[in-house]
């Protein structure tokens, strides 16, 4: 999932100095999972703009902020709302928020920060475990993966500062070298070492972002 969270209301209310009347949105899935932008902290939301002498005309949960078409149907259902308000401040991760930017021409507030793609510990504790490279090698690193938690991100071994299994760039965390040998190992496939891990192809990464993938099925 996208992990985010609440920026300050500081930052918050200096982006809608400007502005007396607010519709707000929310996301029904990460945002909502995070506690940064579902029913509760939406409403909770409301009660702060409202403190702060705002106006809030009304406010939508997105089943899914960044499915385009959900979020300009969900806008449309809410016109009168949206119409009335002089800026829309959502409460979603930075695809949410550009999808909803995309279907209005309402003034848009970003009220959260996007931060990575987690996995889930337990309720509200959430790590980074991929860094979306396009190129997976899990298969190969016994689903650990050194390209995001290894420093160096290196893909065939670890580094000659290695330490009795500990990382040289900081004692307290094992390294991930380590532990993938360790995890082949108890799988029975440390013949998986042997192979070369070709050099990645980073041009996925290169900017501007234009990476798109298309199936027959869209809706
Ligand atoms: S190699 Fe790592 S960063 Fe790349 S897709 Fe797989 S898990 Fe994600
Ligand atoms: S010690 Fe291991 S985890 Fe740390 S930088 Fe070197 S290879 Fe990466």
């Amino acid at each position: 999932m996208i992990v985010s969270h609440q920026k300050s209301m500081d930052e918050i209310l200096a982006a809608l100095a400007n502005d007396g009347k607010i519709f707000l949105i929310g996301c029904a899935k990460c945002a909502t999972v995070c506690k940064a932008g579902g029913e509760e902290e939406v409403w909770q939301m409301q009660e702060a703009l409202i403190a702060a002498g705002k106006d809030v005309t009304g406010s939508v949960i997105i089943d899914e902020a960044c499915h385009m078409l959900r979020s300009g149907r969900d806008l449309r259902a809410k016109k009168e709302m949206v119409d009335e308000a002089d800026a829309l401040l959502v409460l979603a991760c930075g695809a949410g928020i550009q999808s909803v930017s995309a279907s209005t021409p309402k003034k848009t507030v970003a009220g959260l920060n996007t931060l990575f793609l987690g996995n889930i510990r337990r309720f509200g504790q959430f790590e980074q475990k991929c860094s979306l490279c396009g190129e997976c090698i899990l298969t190969e690193t016994g689903c650990i993966c050194p390209v995001t938690v290894c420093p160096k991100g290196l893909l065939n071994g670890p580094c000659g500062g290695m330490d009795n299994g500990r990382c040289e760039t900081d004692n307290e965390r094992e390294c991930v070298w380590f532990q993938i040998f360790e995890r082949l190992r108890s799988r029975g496939a440390l013949e998986k070492l042997k192979k070369i891990v070709p050099q990645k192809d980073f041009s996925r990464m290169l900017k501007p972002g234009n990476l798109k993938l298309e199936k027959e099925t869209a809706r």
